[in-house]
């Protein structure tokens, strides 16, 4: 196969000015994070090796992630924050993906449709169809939302094909448990030291509990590092079919805003089904808030309440059990009607 690099530069110098100053770089990978190519300072440079190197060692470890963890290796578009930079992946055909490195100021919602349309222009030359290296201005484009359209549906994260997950998002203010209860229910562990994580982490899960028939598949998104929320709220938000909000039952304020993040999460996802966690029960000496007003809220927004430990594990399996039953009645049984 004998590629176009030519084009292919040529695409990334458009791609470079269509974005401006946030952006790092940007680099063609293939799906094993090897870069086939990446932008250069200008077109007629070759690529900076030591910008490429150092990036590469950063995207090859999320990029086996993301495509270990979905079994196809089709993920369509996915975000990944460092301290340091924004990713975002897009697939460019079978073989590639496409890497945007943004400054960790930037927003992601304008530079997708850029992206993504590059992705496309990317995959074309790949394929040695022709394609023109030019990226129209697509802000107040009419084809902008349409490609928004399309990247919506993308991010409904694809497992195997003729298969869905439902996308699962948490809650709830910081420290409240929302990752040890992930990791608890996903690995059966728990850490006991607090690393405030970076980025959001994307865990797929399979729910197979003897009572139900049906499996339920949760791919499961943690917004790591609360301080990250703001910034990527949107599209964390978006097309979530359940989702857990969590609050400490040792920690007052966590409860008070409750219904903030019901709210919030309600605003982008009408659908969503939701249950309410009241976690670290097993911290009984200060617990500053009863079981039954934790009940009564739960009352109030229409949820199911359960209490946990994400440090003891008790009620984990069930907390996710009750969303499963969610899952099940609302799209197995009245699909059967
Ligand atoms: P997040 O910010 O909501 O994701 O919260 P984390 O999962 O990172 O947990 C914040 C802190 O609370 C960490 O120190 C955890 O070890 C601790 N923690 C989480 N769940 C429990 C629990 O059920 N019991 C106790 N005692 N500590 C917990
Ligand atoms: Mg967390």
């Amino acid at each position: 196969m004998s590629i176009d690099t030519k084009k292919l530069q040529a695409l990334l110098q458009w791609y470079k000015q269509s974005i401006g100053e946030n952006l790092v770089t940007a680099l063609i990978v293939n799906r094993e994070g090897l870069v086939i190519d990446a932008l250069s300072k200008n077109a007629e440079e070759s690529v900076d090796e030591e910008i490429v190197g150092g990036v590469s060692a950063l995207v090859e470890p999320v990029l086996t992630r993301i495509t270990k963890e979905f079994s196809s290796g089709s993920f369509g578009t996915g975000t990944f924050d460092t301290e340091e930079y924004r990713f975002i992946f897009c697939e460019a055909g079978p073989e590639a993906v496409f890497v945007t490195i943004l400054k960790a100021i930037a927003g992601v919602d304008p530079v997708f449709p850029y992206a993504y349309l590059t992705a496309e222009k990317i995959a074309r030359i790949f394929d040695g169809r022709t394609v023109s290296p030019v990226i129209p201005k697509l802000i107040s484009d009419s084809n902008a939302e349409n490609i928004e359209r399309k990247i919506e549906k993308l991010q409904k994260v694809k497992v195997q094909s003729g298969e869905y997950a439902f996308k699962l998002i948490l809650g709830g203010d910081g420290a409240v448990g929302k990752t040890s209860l992930v990791h608890r229910f996903v690995e059966n562990t728990f850490a006991k030291d607090y690393k405030s994580t970076i980025g959001t982490s994307i865990m797929k899960k399979e729910c197979n509990f003897k009572e139900l028939e049906s499996a339920v598949r949760f791919v499961i998104w943690d917004l790591a590092g609360q301080s990250q929320f703001q910034r990527v709220r949107k599209s964390y938000l978006a097309n979530a079919e359940a989702g857990i909000l969590v609050y400490d039952v040792t920690n007052r304020k966590s409860f008070e805003n409750i219904k903030n993040w019901h709210n919030e999460i309600k605003k982008v996802s009408p659908n969503i089904s939701l249950i309410l966690v009241g976690n670290k029960i097993d911290l009984k000496e200060d617990r500053a808030v009863k079981s039954q007003e934790g009940n009564t809220i739960a009352d109030n927004l229409g949820l199911s309440y359960i209490e946990t430990s994400a440090k003891t594990g008790e009620n984990i399996n069930d907390a996710f059990k009750m969303l499963a039953l969610l899952m099940i009645k609302k799209y197995f049984i009245t699909e059967e009607v």
